[in-house]
């Protein structure tokens, strides 16, 4: 399958049959980025070729998962826009979605049993003790633990016996003594040895299922035809592969994409800040940009082009060009996605996604000067959190009073300014001329452009009274500026005219005449 597929879509051919993938989260914590991306190719993998992304919960490790988790996992992939197809949630022609009613439904039971039948695996009485001693004797003569195969010896008809009369028992899978290969669209061929592979436990005496034997029965029976997850289940799969042959089912294509590490080069943990979705979340970055990032780890369509919406992605997304090499995560490109992904966010869009920071930024103004300020600082942001800070520097005024006296050397310098030749002309100038400006209170939402382009026209207005005057431009912007905020530095002039408004910007020019020169 591997091979027919290898071939078939570089040269855009059939695909053999309807692609299916699934994302198997185990829901022990929140959604990481670096489950994010595995379900991202997953998704862009099945979207591109037309196919069905399963969502497949695996809480078979009961002390460790819970419905919280996994309802946290489910709001954040859908909140990065990966929908899936088929899940626990919306249901399937596959169901049961969660392995926990798989188990309950004795799906896994069932198939041991069969296995069982075919002489594929065995019961094993062993005791914890004597699998222990085992070990530390393996490991003393220097050589891989692995089980004796002792109660493999023991006659069927005799173990069953033994497991009617309730004496506690594990079933082991047989491993073959088979060369095993495991063919990988991003990894290539890795040959494992079942030498090394010791005859493991598929169910255990409470009736758990392994993780290595519940993954194979789920994925056949969810006819999954591409396995596409981190590298650290490679391994993993050279067992599987021998699940699946011992069923007498083709295994899957596989794609075991690289992990994330941090600058350090170790695994992206904790120690090297947010790791969660849920983390990026909150601290404002878009569900576009996140998964654009995470796309680019070890992908790209090629060429220049970085920024990419997730149509475009589904449209160019092969796993033939994801590379093995590791994927360093790196902050500063996500920023710069972002603030990417945040400039092409319609008004609307805009406003919506910035309604959770925005804080107390908005307080006393209307909501049409907040629209002009929103419009302001949307070309300048790098995260949504930032616009809170922005916003304020447009409606809160340092007062240059407390400026003066303020130990700041940067406002000092500001007020400082504020005493340049020229500034008291310019001020009286601008008052002069602001009847054109809307006032805040007419502003609304829709009066945006129309505002901004009334304040425009009238800065370039007193531009030309400046030059007739014979004052620099710079006076005129400086001055302005800091009479109308107290601060060096904000979003451009004629945004913060219209979303002050005409009656607050007199006020506030006036307020700086005094100290003006
Ligand atoms: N439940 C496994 C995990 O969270 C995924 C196993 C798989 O994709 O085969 O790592």
């Amino acid at each position: 399958m591997t091979e027919s597929y290898a071939t078939a879509t570089p040269a855009g051919g059939p695909i053999p049959g309807p692609v299916r993938v699934r994302f198997a989260p185990s829901p022990t914590g929140t959604l990481h980025v670096g489950s994010a991306r595995t379900a991202l190719y997953n998704y862009l993998f099945a979207r591109h070729l037309g196919g069905s992304y399963i969502l497949r919960v695996e809480d078979t490790d009961v002390a460790r998962s819970s419905r919280e988790h996994e309802q946290s996992i489910l709001t954040d992939l859908a909140w990065l826009g990966l929908q899936w197809d088929e899940g626990p949630d919306i249901g399937g022609d596959h169901g049961p979605y969660r392995q926990s009613e798989r188990s309950e439904a004795g799906i896994y039971r069932h198939a041991a049993e069969r296995l069982l039948n075919e002489g594929k695996a065995y019961y094993c009485f062993c005791s914890q003790e004597r699998l222990e001693q085992l070990k530390t004797e393996t490991l003393a003569r220097g050589d891989m633990p692995k089980y004796d195969r002792c109660c493999a010896a023991i006659p069927p008809d005799e173990a069953a016996a033994r497991v009617a009369a309730g004496e506690p028992a594990t079933i082991r899978f047989l491993v073959p003594d088979a060369a095993i290969e495991v063919t990988d669209i991003i990894h290539g061929r890795t040959d494992f040895s079942s030498e090394v592979i010791g005859d493991f436990i598929i169910l255990r005496s409470d009736g758990g299922v392994s993780y290595n034997f519940a993954v194979v029965v789920d994925d056949i029976a969810m006819e999954i035809t591409h396995v596409i997850r981190g590298e650290d289940h490679l391994t993993n799969a050279a067992r599987q592969v021998l699940v699946f042959q011992a069923f007498g089912h083709e295994p899957p294509a596989w794609a075991h994409h690289s992990l994330i590490m941090g600058p350090d080069g170790g695994k992206l943990s904790k120690r090297h800040g947010a790791t969660s979705v849920g983390e990026f979340r909150r601290m404002g970055y878009l569900p576009s940009a996140i998964i654009n990032y995470l796309a680019l780890l070890s992908w790209s369509p090629g060429g220049e082009r970085e920024k990419l919406a997730k149509e475009e992605m589904v449209a160019e997304f092969e796993l033939q060009r994801v590379s093995k090499s590791p994927a360093i995560f790196d902050i500063q490109k996500l920023n710069w996605l972002n603030g990417l992904h945040i400039r092409d966010l319609d008004r609307e869009e805009f406003h919506l996604s910035l309604a959770p920071f925005i804080g107390d930024a908005g307080s006393g103004v209307t909501p049409g000067q907040m629209a002009v300020a929103e419009t302001a600082v949307q070309t300048s942001l790098v995260t949504l959190a930032d616009a809170n800070g922005h916003i304020q520097e447009i409606f809160t005024l340092t007062p240059l009073a407390v400026s003066v006296d303020a130990a700041s050397p940067d406002q000092e310098s500001v007020v400082a300014e504020l005493g340049e030749e020229g500034s008291a002309a310019v001020l009286e100038m601008a008052l002069a001329r602001l009847e054109e400006l809307p006032a805040a209170a007419e502003l609304t939402a829709g009066m945006v452009d129309e505002a901004v382009d009334k304040a425009r026209a009238l800065v370039k207005e007193w531009k030309k009274a400046c030059k007739e005057a014979d004052i620099p431009p710079k006076r005129l912007f400086r001055t302005l500026r800091i009479a109308l905020t107290g601060r060096g530095s904000g979003p451009e002039l004629p945004f913060m005219l219209a979303g002050l408004g005409r009656d607050t910007v007199r006020e506030r020019l006036e307020a700086a005449k005094p100290y003006a020169k």
